[in-house]
């Protein structure tokens, strides 16, 4: 074992007791909570050691990047993650996206979904979208995200592009302030958002930092990164 499989190990076990402890405290099962692990500036070489370590679900959010060390890990290992983009997008990189990712946890804008309609259909795929809520008190257009009362309008509007499957809403908990109302607000979100199309089931929340209060919330998808791999490298 190397010292930063062994890193990678214990980083993975803390995670899934904090997971399985969180779950517990709620009620609900850590059966229903999938975790993606997110490799943002971590080399290809981590990628590998978390599919050995039993990880099938990893995330990225820079898509040069992404494209690069997915391309180095289909020749490094048969085992395929399921790939999730989680990080902001613009719709010149939405074809590229399209062309790797199998969850896109970032739509925002009808423009950014016509744009992975292309690709997709380019790519001879479907993907599974996600819609990107601000849940600050005071939305920032620069930050992305809809504001809760436009998630609505676009879920509906996104039956026009047939490679999307719409399977729920992601969300990162507003800077500096409490996660927990503001993941009760994604829940509510959330809920309308499923009565109108039952198959979007997927809550995206939860980050190192702030799992315990996703799960609380409801999350079912847990995207983290630094209490699984340390600090990110270039930000060392
Ligand atoms: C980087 C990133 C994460 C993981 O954050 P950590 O604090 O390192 O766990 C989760 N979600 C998104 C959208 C990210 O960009």
């Amino acid at each position: 074992m190397s010292p930063r499989r062994d890193e990678i190990a214990e980083g993975l076990d803390r995670t899934r007791a904090r997971i399985r402890a969180a779950a517990e405290a709620a009620g609900r099962s850590a059966d229903d909570l999938t975790l993606i692990v997110v490799t943002k500036f971590h080399p290809v070489s981590d990628l590998v050691t978390l599919i050995e370590l039993g990880v099938t679900d990893i995330g990225e959010s820079r898509d040069q990047e992404a494209a690069t060390k997915l391309a180095e890990l289909r020749e490094a290992t048969s085992e395929q993650p399921t790939v999730h983009f989680v990080g902001q997008l613009q719709r010149n990189k939405a074809a590229s996206v399209a062309s790797y990712a199998d969850v896109v946890h970032s739509v925002d804008r009808e423009r950014l979904a016509a744009a992975l309609e292309k690709g997709a259909v380019r790519a001879g795929r479907r993907l599974e979208v996600l819609l990107q809520v601000d849940l600050d008190e005071r939305p920032d257009p620069h930050r992305g995200g809809l504001t809760p009362h436009e998630v609505s309008g676009l879920a509906d509007r996104l039956h026009a592009y047939p490679s999307l499957m719409l399977r729920g809403v992601m969300a990162v908990a507003p800077l500096g302030a409490d996660p927990d109302p503001a993941f009760a607000r994604l829940r509510e979100v959330a809920e309308r958002v499923r009565r109108a199309h039952p198959e979007a089931t997927i809550i995206s929340a939860g980050m190192s930092d702030d799992l315990e209060a996703a799960i609380s919330n409801g999350a079912t998808h847990l995207r983290v990164g630094t209490a699984i791999l340390g600090s990110r490298p270039s930000h060392r």
